[in-house]
């Protein structure tokens, strides 16, 4: 399929991030929603050639732990390049925890047994297509209708991320000690992230920067995540088994940190995963929808 900028409706914006817009569109020749993602990128022809021949690779892309991904295009005078991706009707990670905080609740520990299983397995297929995330966070983690949790906005196009970082004014606080030393990104990287972001849902506020000290410069907080004790997830409701899936993928040193692979081998996932979910009817309870 090829989805052409002529062919879409625009419906409404689902959100905005520090690199660009995502909006609910209609695709008309197929009648499907998509959720197309827009994001202003060097004016450069050559450069946006680059990015788009990039972003074709998210074609070869087919898992249940990974948004799909239907076409990218030039688009807006040729300004900005859209990709349109799997309309996830439950919206993000971060929506949901704050649309759970309103109600007065939190996600309890099955469902982070299951964010966490779905991530691990999203990782994994990446890897086994040579790619590494980048960007795990509760926002770049979105949820079906049917309560599935995907993986969207990883990094596929070198240009991309180097069109976006050039106006880059988002938050690092998920990023590695390593990464913040200099080192390359590796797989592990990510799991790091993902303790971060296990802690962020279940306590409806992220880890980072720590309690007590929300004003800290970008060096400091940088400084901090390297040399200070890391976040633990808290809480009466945490198992033995949880605290310590949070506390390893939060191992400083990544020769010690284990892939995705071997957090899945993990007990805290053994623990919750024969215990039958209804990611659905959660997903229904929160947004109240009938
Ligand atoms: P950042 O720019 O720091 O990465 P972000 O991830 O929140 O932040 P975007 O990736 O632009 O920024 O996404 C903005 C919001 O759009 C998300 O938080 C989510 O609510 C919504 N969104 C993104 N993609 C989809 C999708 N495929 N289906 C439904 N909602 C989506
Ligand atoms: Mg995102």
């Amino acid at each position: 399929m090829e989805v052409k900028a002529s062919e879409l409706d625009t419906m409404e914006r689902l959100g905005e991030g520090a690199a660009g817009t995502v909006r609910k569109v209609l695709h008309r020749p197929t009648n499907r929603i998509m959720a197309k993602k827009s994001i202003s990128t060097d004016p450069d022809p050559a450069v946006q050639r680059q990015i788009l021949r990039e972003l074709a690779f998210l074609r070869t892309c087919n898992s249940p732990h990974i948004v799909s991904f239907y076409g990218a295009f030039l688009d807006d005078g040729d300004t900005t390049v859209s990709l349109c991706m799997e309309f996830c009707e439950a919206g993000s990670l971060e929506d949901i925890y704050k649309r759970a905080s309103l109600l007065g609740g939190v996600i309890g520990e099955p469902f982070l047994a299951r964010i966490a299983e779905s991530v691990c397995k999203g990782l994994v297929y990446l890897h086994s297509k040579r790619v590494i995330h980048r960007d795990i966070k509760p926002s770049n983690i979105l949820v079906t209708r049917s309560g599935e949790i995907k993986l969207c906005d990883f990094g596929v196009s070198g240009e991309l991320i180097n069109s976006v970082a050039q106006t880059f004014t988002g938050t690092q606080y998920y990023m590695a000690p390593e990464r913040i030393q200099g080192n390359a990104y590796q797989v592990q990287s990510d799991i790091w992230s993902l303790g971060l972001t296990l802690i962020e849902v279940s306590q409806n506020c992220p880890a980072l920067p720590p309690p007590g000290q929300p004003h800290l410069s970008i060096f400091e907080l940088l400084d901090f995540i390297v040399r200070q004790p890391v976040p633990v997830i808290e809480g009466a409701h945490i198992s033995e088994e949880c605290r310590n899936f949070v506390a390893v993928c939060l191992t400083k040193d990544p020769q010690y940190r284990p892939g995705p692979n071997r957090m899945l081998e993990h007990p805290f996932i053994a623990l919750w995963e024969n215990v039958e979910m209804d990611l659905g009817s959660w997903v229904k309870e929160v947004w109240g929808w009938d």
